[in-house]
This record gives structure tokens, sequence and C-alpha cells, in this order.
């Protein structure tokens, strides 16, 4: 097979992406805050979702109206939101993703871009590298050995990357 043809844009593989699930970006950050605020059960109030998104209450309804449709949850007007049970899935699948991610990147150091790498790169990773990157956190917290002698090998510098050192002393 010629190589070339393996690499897509970026929007190339957001297409091709698409079709695993009906889910956009947004409406998976949506869906995700709202099983992070419900805690798996509890009714979500619109107010409540629109701020902890930092979004006007009418962009939620919006959003909240095309999640309703797509039956990840229940919504009547000025009402409460209550996730489905395809809902609840989705949200504990997507929680799961970020929290994931949030820990390797904790791992590698990322400090100040922390949250806003993992809400950008959480929509565009395939099952497979989030497997893998699960595996690899899975393994860290059973080997904290491993991580500090990758933290000892930051802290000497060697490689150059003198602006990295320090930052992996955690806090
Ligand atoms: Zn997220």
């Amino acid at each position: 097979m010629n190589k070339r043809q393996d690499f897509l844009t970026v929007r190339g593989y957001a297409l091709r992406n698409q079709t695993n699930h009906d889910l956009t970006p947004s409406m998976e950050d949506y869906l995700e805050m709202i099983f992070r605020l419900s805690a798996g059960k509890k009714p979500v109030r619109l107010n409540d979702l629109a701020l902890a998104l930092n979004v006007q209450p009418p962009s939620a309804t919006k959003m909240v109206q095309r999640l309703a449709e797509a039956k990840y949850l229940n919504y009547e007007r000025y009402g409460a939101i209550e996730l489905t049970v395809r809902g609840r899935d989705m949200g504990e699948k997507l929680l799961k993703r970020h929290q994931t991610l949030e820990d390797f990147f904790r791992l590698l150091g990322v400090k100040e871009n922390l949250l806003k790498d993992t809400e950008i790169i959480e929509h565009s990773l395939s099952q497979e590298a989030l497997d893998c990157i699960c595996l690899f956190v899975d393994f860290a917290k059973e080997k904290p050995d491993i991580i500090d002698s990758f933290r000892q090998f930051a802290a000497a510098g060697k490689t150059g990357k003198t602006h990295l050192v320090g930052r992996l002393n955690m806090d």
C-alpha cells in the first residue's frame, strides 16, 4: 500500500472518526460535564451546566436540546437535565477518557497547559492510542519507581531541556 495515502488532514481524520458515533467535540464536552455534575445520577440544572462550561444559558439550552434529540438525555424547558442510560454510559466513557489523558500529562510533568491540552486532544485521540495511554498510566501507578527515575532523568537536565527541570517535582 502506498504509505502516503495513510496521511489525512486533521479535518480528514475528524470526518473519518465521525462515523464512529454521532457526537461533535462540543457535544462530548457537554456530555462529559453533565456526567461530572450529575455524579452519575443526580439531575443537573441548566444554569449550573452553563456556569461550569463558561457558556451563556441560551447556548447551553441549544446543545442540551441536540443531546436530547440524540437520546443522550431528557430535558424539559426550565427543567432539570437527566441522562438516559445511553447518556450515562457515554458520559462515563468520556470522563474516564479525560481523566486518563490528564493523568498521563500530569505524569509527564505538564502543568500550566494541563487542562487546555487535555480538552483539545481528548476529542481527536483514537481508541487505540487511548487504550495504550491508559495501560501506561496503570503501569506507572503500579510502579512509581519508574516515574521517579523519569523525574531524576529530567532533573539531571542532560537532554538540554533545562526549562523542564524542576517541573516534575509533584506538588
Ligand atoms: Zn474533558
